[in-house]
């Protein structure tokens, strides 16, 4: 009997012995090929000897120091690694241990931001409906997903939320996708003006949005348009990036690829890789300045900021990225890949679309293609997905049926960079 916790209070999950490389086994000798990398968390794989290694030797020399004390050589080298590689500006690294900590992390310094620059009244931030930014309760506030938020909705601040980037739903016929993305335009400036653009801290956005919806890339344009809007009003720009960032789109940020330079970025998952729990805010130089001439001091702090086994481990990952050319892979597989999934399921009936951004990729279910009429929540489809993968020794990341009421399911596919085209 076990004693944790886990996600289905009713079914434990496997019990996972081993892995390596694209394979995870479990202990009654079922082997999963992981082609979600867990979580779009697993870039290398399992087991890469390089990382394990650089894990082993920063155990041997000093496992942990704490930060009101110490920096360490492996973060500071990581941070100045992450920042070398790092839309234009981004040159302060603040480390925490994953994604949720990171986007916590990122409104506190963008609100502290605002108070040290004499402008208290801001306290809004502002989100897409279509989003998730994590399950802490600050995280969740601004995230959209309805289901996860419900039950904690009296807790939670209130965000102004406009739509998503969502082609495939939301472009009306006819319209050009110019003119789609210029009415997201208008609607995000409209919701800053309702909420007083001097009210406003940040927009926060998900450049390729992930769990919620499915590898939903934005379409050309709809960045640069968000950082002018932002630039006009005095609106900092969050973009999450712990789930398409760290390589997974093909380049280290995948808002490199929208043009764009946000003020506070979000980095977690393939950061470390699973190799160890660490996530990363990078911020503008100027914004931290900011505090550094004011309070001097950014009030905020967990006991494992900079983990120095878990920076080897992120510090390693990036030099395997790097050495084994993994960027290239990722864009050289996602196109092999997104032609497999054409091919196999282009003609699907209930594959109503197939889109993502390198290694990230989705397929959304349907009841009827022409209709894009979703499946009702309540036949948790994702949930028998998984099961039925599962059973098939693959694993996949399927979501969904759950938000607005705006669209169903789909089935994220995540493989670590290393995949073949046989895998
Ligand atoms: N932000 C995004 C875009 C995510 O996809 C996730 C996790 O899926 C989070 C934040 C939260 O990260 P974590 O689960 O590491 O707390």
């Amino acid at each position: 009997m076990s004693h944790i916790i886990h996600r289905n209070l009713r079914h434990a999950p496997p019990v996972a012995v081993s892995a390596e490389g694209m394979l995870v086994r479990d202990s009654r000798g079922s082997t999963y090929i992981d082609a979600s990398g867990g979580a779009a968390v697993s870039s290398l794989g399992h087991a890469h000897p390089a990382v394990i290694e650089a894990m082993h030797r920063q155990i041997d020399t000093i496992a942990y120091a704490h930060t009101a004390f110490f920096t360490t050589e492996v973060a500071e080298e990581l941070a100045a690694r992450l920042v070398a590689g790092a839309p234009q500006g981004l040159s302060e690294v603040y480390f925490v241990s994953g994604g949720s900590e990171a986007m916590e992390t990122a409104m506190k310094l963008a609100r502290q931001y605002a108070v040290e620059s004499g402008e208290t009244q801001r306290s809004v931030f502002i989100a897409r409906r279509q989003s998730y930014h994590g399950n802490t309760l600050g995280a969740l506030a601004v995230g959209g997903n309805e289901w996860r938020r419900k039950p904690f909705a009296p807790l939670l601040m209130d965000v102004p939320r406009v739509a998503p980037c969502y082609e495939y739903r939301d472009r009306k016929p006819g319209q050009t996708q110019g003119d789609y993305t210029a009415s997201l335009l208008q609607e995000l400036e409209g919701a800053i003006l309702d909420a007083g653009p001097e009210n406003v801290i940040a927009f926060c956005a998900e450049p390729v949005v992930g769990a919620t919806g499915g590898a939903i890339p934005p379409t050309p344009g709809y960045f640069r348009g968000v950082r002018a809007i932002c630039d006009k009003y005095g609106v900092l720009l969050l973009a999450d990036e712990v789930m398409c960032g760290m390589g997974r789109t093909g380049s280290m940020y995948s808002i490199e690829q929208d043009g764009v330079a946000p003020d506070i970025v979000t980095v977690a998952k393939g950061l470390g890789a699973g190799y160890q729990p660490i996530g990363a805010v990078l911020a503008q130089g100027w914004l931290v300045d900011r505090l550094r001439r004011g309070s001097g001091i950014f009030q905020h702090g967990h006991t494992y900021i900079g983990h120095p086994v878990a920076a080897a481990a992120a510090l390693a990952v990036q030099k395997v990225i790097e050495q084994e050319d993994l960027l290239a892979a990722v864009r050289m597989r996602g196109a092999s890949m997104m032609a497999m999934l054409h091919n196999a399921f282009g003609r699907n009936e209930h594959v109503g679309d197939i889109r993502g951004r390198g290694l990230l990729l989705a397929l959304e279910l349907v009841q009827d293609r022409e209709t894009k009429q979703p499946f009702s929540p309540e036949r948790r489809l994702h949930a028998a997905i998984k099961s039925q993968a599962m059973a098939h020794g693959l694993m996949v990341y399927p979501m969904g049926g759950t938000i607005d009421g705006q669209h169903g399911d789909h089935i994220l596919l995540a493989p670590p960079f290393i995949a073949t085209d046989a895998d």
